[in-house]
């Protein structure tokens, strides 16, 4: 869960602060393609400003399951995020929000906040477009598949692709 008490400080004065570690279980949605295997850690520092927070999340930092790019062996992936910053703003009403505007709100009598979305986001945005299980990885061959970081093979081959089985984007 990613709702935390954050006492009274919506009512309290502009530059109050409340700080807390997270240490959580983030469950994804199955589309989102990704299987994390730690809980989701990190610190946050909420700074209430006259009509909005400022939440700022330090060290978020979490483990996923991943496939390498070019071997396709699984493995697991760090996903480091080392700073990120959302204002939430305080009391929004409906009509101030545009059509397809995307905008975190609290209301003003809550004295809770919900920190699954920009976490779930801030994990999705940051996680490895090409992951590799490690940073020189030799992928498979590209005529007999063997794993190269393990076996040799004796394929002719153009050492221009040895490295990319896949194109990558
Ligand atoms: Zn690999
Ligand atoms: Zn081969």
């Amino acid at each position: 869960m990613f709702i935390f008490n954050i006492g009274g400080l919506l009512h309290k004065h502009q530059g109050s602060k409340v700080d807390f570690d997270i240490n959580a279980v983030l469950k994804l949605d199955p589309q989102d393609g990704v299987v994390l295997t730690e809980p989701v850690k990190g610190h946050v520092q909420i700074l209430k400003l006259p009509h909005e927070l400022n939440v700022q999340i330090k060290n978020l930092h979490t483990e996923a399951k991943c496939e390498c790019a070019r071997c396709l062996e699984s493995f697991t992936c760090t996903v480091d995020v080392p700073l990120v910053s959302r204002e939430f703003i305080i009391d929004l009403q409906e009509r101030d929000i545009g059509e397809n505007e995307e905008v975190d709100y609290i209301e003003k009598n809550r004295n809770e906040i919900d920190l699954g979305p920009m976490v779930r986001e801030e994990i999705l945005l940051h996680f490895p477009i090409i992951p590799l299980c490690f940073e020189g990885c030799k992928g498979l061959c590209d005529k007999c598949g063997i794993n190269l970081n393990s076996k040799t093979c004796s394929c002719p081959r153009d050492t221009e692709v040895r490295l990319t089985p896949f194109k990558l984007p």
